[in-house]
Parts: structure tokens; C-alpha cells; sequence
């Protein structure tokens, strides 16, 4: 099995990241892709990498990005407005692409990165002006990333998310996607909620599709539907840990560790088999050699 984004740098997976990658191999957990967010995780991340990598070469691999929600999380921290908002995202690009043009040998996918809609209207109180500065500084941000990742040859990890009832966000993500990769880009969108037609859209460019542990929640059903509508041949598992433990996890009041963590993907495997009908080993091999072909890079130190 394979955890194909996860934020390692994070509390408390930082902490507990020995045990819990011992833990994953364990039960014979092969990859995990480690995802960054901002110039506040790069370091961090690249360190923690570097000394899992002496101890399971095979195993781990890192993704470098700038994740579409940060930029709010900026604007607001910082009180920006008009010009002001995109030059704070430029710099961002610019603090991403030094992190990035110093450390290239240890980079094997672009990620976390991509657009979102819902953040910014849910947790803050931007003016509608302001929301739509963000989107567009986020879709830049975006575009860039798409000419870094065909340029590089490295694959995306893709993230889109709609306010309800909405497709807005996963169509601006595919068109700048369709747009600047010309059906050349490959990655994973990562946590895929929303339509069913927007599903066969990132399923014809050649996209894979990130399921978590969402398809064990009980508020999950359209993830669930979505998946029924993946072939398995484009499927990939993923934590995004600390956050979205299993439902096993969070129904234990009592459990030491109540968050997202490698070897909780098992769960979410034993979930699709019961969704697919699919037996346990073939779900996992497929899905291992979908993550390889896409994610794995072994040449890398
Ligand atoms: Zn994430």
C-alpha cells in the first residue's frame, strides 16, 4: 500500500513519524509522498525526508508546493488588498521556485498545489472584491506551477475544492490544467468531492484520483459514488495526515492517536473492497503500481 499525500511536517505526525512510517512498513506499506504548503514548510519537510531516506530509501518521496489556501491565509494576516494581494502571491511563487531551483535532486512531484474556493467563504469575511483577488491569485500561482511541471517532468499533486453545489472551481482548475499542460501534465487530484461529470473530465486528461478517509465516513456517499465511478487503474490512496483519521479512529474516544497516519490507508483499502467488490491484494497491487508510475521516482538520493 501507499499513502500518496501527506503532510509529515505537521503536529502530531512530526512527532510520532518514526513509529508511525515503522508502523506503515510494517504492514507492508511501500510509498508515501510527502506534501509541502508554504515556504513555512519546506525546510522542515526536506530535513524530516532526508533522514527517513537513510533509513527506507525506497519508501519515501517529497513534493514540493504552495497550497492555493495559503494565500488567503496571508491576505487576511497581512490585511492586504487589490495589487497588494497579488504581489504577496508573486513572492510566494518566488520563494517556492528558490526553495525549489536549490533542492531539484530530492523533488519528485509538484504538490500540495491548486485552487480553492471554499476556505476563503468559509473561515473569513473577505469582501466579494477581495474573494475574487484571491481566485485570481490563486489561479496565477496555479498556472505557473502547470509550466514548472511540464517543464520539469514532474507530476502534480492537484487540489480543487468547490463551495457546495458548485463546479466552478475543479472546470477553472481543469481548463488552466487543459490549457498550459496540452494533455501533457499527469497527477493526482488529491480528496476529489465533487461532481460526478467533472469526474469523467479529470478522468480524460489522464488524471489519477486520490481517495482518503473520507469514503469510511458516514457522511461520505458521494465520495463513495465517485469511487464506484473511478476504474482502479486510476486510483490512488492517501492520508492527507494529520487530518481525516479513519472512521474506526474517530469513533475510539479513548485511542492514543486520534489523527491521519500511514497505516490507516489498510482502512480505507478494506473500505473499497467492500465498495468495489474487489479482493483486498488486487486493490493494493494495482493501485502500488499506479503510484509508481505516476509518483515514483527511484533514481532520486
Ligand atoms: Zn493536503
Amino acid at each position: 500500500m501507499h499513502d500518496s499525500h501527506i503532510h509529515i511536517s505537521m503536529s502530531p505526525l512530526k512527532e510520532n513519524i518514526q513509529e508511525d512510517i515503522y508502523e506503515f512498513t510494517s504492514n507492508n506499506g511501500k510509498h508515501i509522498l510527502i506534501q509541502t504548503t508554504d515556504i513555512t514548510d519546506y525546510q522542515d519537510s526536506l530535513d524530516m525526508y532526508t533522514t527517513l531516506k537513510k533509513k527506507y530509501p525506497k519508501v519515501v518521496n517529497l513534493a514540493l508546493g504552495i497550497h492555493p489556501s495559503r494565500i488567503e491565509d496571508g491576505v487576511a494576516k497581512n490585511n492586504l488588498e487589490g495589487i497588494e494581494i497579488f504581489k504577496y502571491a508573486q513572492k510566494q511563487y518566488e520563494l517556492f521556485k528558490e526553495f525549489f531551483d536549490k533542492n531539484k535532486e530530492y523533488i519528485s512531484a509538484i504538490g500540495e498545489c491548486g485552487i480553492d474556493y471554499y476556505s476563503m467563504d468559509q473561515y473569513f469575511n473577505f469582501s466579494k472584491e477581495t474573494k475574487e483577488e484571491i481566485k485570481e491569485a490563486q489561479r496565477r500561482i496555479f498556472t505557473k506551477l502547470c509550466k514548472l511541471s511540464l517543464k520539469e517532468n514532474l507530476p502534480m499533486s492537484i487540489h480543487a475544492r468547490d463551495i457546495k453545489d458548485s463546479d466552478k472551481c475543479v472546470k477553472d482548475t481543469l481548463k488552466i490544467l487543459a490549457k498550459e499542460g496540452n494533455g501533457l501534465i499527469r497527477g493526482s487530484f488529491h480528496s476529489y468531492t465533487g461532481s460526478i461529470k467533472m469526474l469523467y473530465q479529470i478522468l480524460d486528461l489522464g488524471l489519477y484520483v486520490g481517495f482518503n478517509a473520507i469514503i469510511t465516513y458516514p457522511s461520505g456517499e458521494n465520495v463513495r459514488e465517485i469511487l464506484k465511478n473511478t476504474p482502479l487503474e486510476r486510483i490512488l490512496f492517501e492520508t492527507d495526515g494529520p487530518f481525516l483519521p479513519t472512521q474506526s479512529v474517530r469513533k475510539k474516544k479513548n485511542a492514543t492517536k486520534r489523527y491521519g497516519r500511514p497505516v490507516l490507508v489498510k482502512e480505507i483499502i478494506e473500505k473499497v473492497v467492500e465498495i468495489k467488490g474487489i479482493e483486498y491484494e488486487k486493490i493494493e497491487s494495482i493501485t502500488d503500481i499506479n503510484y509508481i508510475t505516476l509518483f515514483g521516482k527511484e533514481d532520486k538520493p
